[in-house]
């Protein structure tokens, strides 16, 4: 039986700082990172795993991720796997790690690198994709494989089993279904707050050509540029000339558009300020956007302001914008508070955020007993690849409902992996679908080579050109 022997950490930087990509209002120069963990065992089963951030600070991750995994070396594989929720509250549950928590902050984006990379694991093990993994679960070990601590008094266990028992019957269809047609996306890419109003035009023409019809554009350094960027967009996606070429306007009442501000075409626009604003700034800027129709306006203040976001979800409601967060919320807790106040319309949870796929599955049960889609933060490194997994998830055996959630796309790094997500040609995601890519992201040796900071052959030569 294969026991957890060692493992192996990397510190790899992509110096996206350079072209402007990832800019918005509060992040201006990032260089996408991932704090980057391969398992290794007696026998030859891996798992490989990684949390994201922007640049500076990955190394300080990756001492944290050593530290957490340090708990997993001498253990079975197999009885971790068998109660994953078990093996999850193991991560969490070192009483001297804890203190530089409790679950935020570094070391809990570290603790979900290595849930990941024990989850990636298990559906190798299993000779599965991460999402297939989970959605043959029975509903009893998919309920045992989440994070339970804290959230009991917006939903038990019995209540997520039973939700589950009544999802099983659909499950196969929605299965078959949705390898068929994708999971829907939408496109960050074009909206970036670094880009010139002609690069924006191109792009966003270019996504509309590929099928997208929800769009996000960088909102909140300045009023006057976010409403002139926000109408060249509008003049392109509201625009049938611009439509590929046989496909037809959608119905912007029809029922997985409702509510969300579409236009003519179909074509549907998000706003993101990246956390800039205090409330009152957030709700009176958001108003002065109000000609360009965003279904919601994500992160308009301080990720941990629960109560904030209340309120300017209240404050938006009458002019049809809705708030959307998570990207920041560093826990399970912080989306309780987010659901129990009705702070929120759209869940945007964040797979390397939150301390892995046990938390995030527990997210996912609260937001389908609210009613709330979850649409996953994406973009970055390596999280594309992630949240396919734990959109199908939710989909196929947790809400049920697909058609009015989208799933962040942005077109970014995703050549540096071994089973890279992908998109169709009507702008939907690809099902993973082979049994050895686990939850989609070892990183190809050649790629670590060249972007390790700092002694990888990119940043070696890097720092020979400044010299
Ligand atoms: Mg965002």
């Amino acid at each position: 039986m294969a026991t957890i022997t060692h493992f192996e950490i990397h510190d790899v930087r992509f110096p996206t700082s350079l072209t402007g990509d990832g800019t918005d209002a509060m992040n201006t120069d990032c260089d996408y990172s991932s704090a980057y963990i391969s398992l290794y065992t007696s026998s030859d089963l891996v798992g490989h795993g990684m949390t994201f951030t922007i640049g500076r600070g990955n190394d300080i991750v990756c001492e944290a991720i050593r530290q957490v995994a340090s708990r997993l070396v001498g253990k079975s594989a197999e009885e971790l796997f068998a109660d994953m929720g078990k093996a999850w509250e193991l991560l969490v549950a070192d009483p001297q790690l804890r203190w530089i928590g409790p679950e935020k902050g570094v070391i809990h984006i570290a603790t979900g690198a290595v849930d990941n990379a024990l989850w990636d694991m298990y559906a190798r093990a299993r000779n599965k994709p991460l999402w297939k993994l989970v959605v043959d679960m029975s509903p009893e070990e998919l309920v045992r494989s989440a994070a339970w601590r804290y959230i009991s008094d917006a939903i038990t266990k019995e209540e997520a089993l039973a939700m589950l028992k009544k999802n099983e019957a659909g499950k196969k269809e929605r299965e078959a279904h949705v390898r068929e047609v994708g999971y829907p996306a939408y496109v960050t890419s074009a909206g970036w707050l670094g880009y010139s109003d002609e690069k924006v035009a191109r792009l966003t023409k270019e996504a509309v050509q590929a099928g997208f019809n929800h769009f996000k554009m960088k909102v909140g350094a300045s009023l006057e540029n976010d409403l002139r960027r926000g109408k060249i967009i509008r003049s392109i996606i509201d625009d049938p000339q611009y439509l590929p070429e046989g496909s037809k306007a959608r119905d912007p009442n029809g029922p997985e558009l409702r509510g969300k501000n579409a236009g003519p075409t179909g074509a549907v626009l998000m706003i993101d300020a990246n956390q800039v604003w205090d409330v009152q700034q957030a709700i009176d800027y958001v108003r002065g956007l109000e000609e360009i129709k965003p279904w919601f306006i994500e992160e308009p203040t301080a990720p941990d302001d629960i109560l904030g976001h209340a309120a300017i979800r209240r404050a938006l409601k009458p002019h049809g914008i809705g708030v959307a967060t998570g990207e920041h919320a560093h826990n399970r807790m912080v989306f309780k508070q987010l659901l129990q106040a009705e702070a929120i319309d759209v869940c945007q949870i964040d797979s390397c955020r939150l301390a892995g796929v046990s938390e995030v599955l527990s997210v996912l049960f609260m937001a389908a007993k609210f009613g709330v889609p979850v649409c996953p933060h994406a973009g970055g490194v390596g999280l594309c690849e992630y949240v396919i997994h734990l959109s199908l998830i939710d989909y196929i055996a947790v809400s049920g409902s697909m058609e009015r959630n989208v799933l962040e796309f942005v077109d970014h790094l995703h050549e540096h992996f071994l089973f890279p997500c992908s998109i169709n040609a009507r702008g939907r995601y690809n099902v993973p679908a082979n049994p050895a890519e686990g939850y989609s992201i070892e990183m190809r040796k050649e790629s670590i080579a060249e972007f390790g900071f700092p002694h990888g052959s990119y940043w070696v030569k890097a720092k020979g050109g400044k010299q």
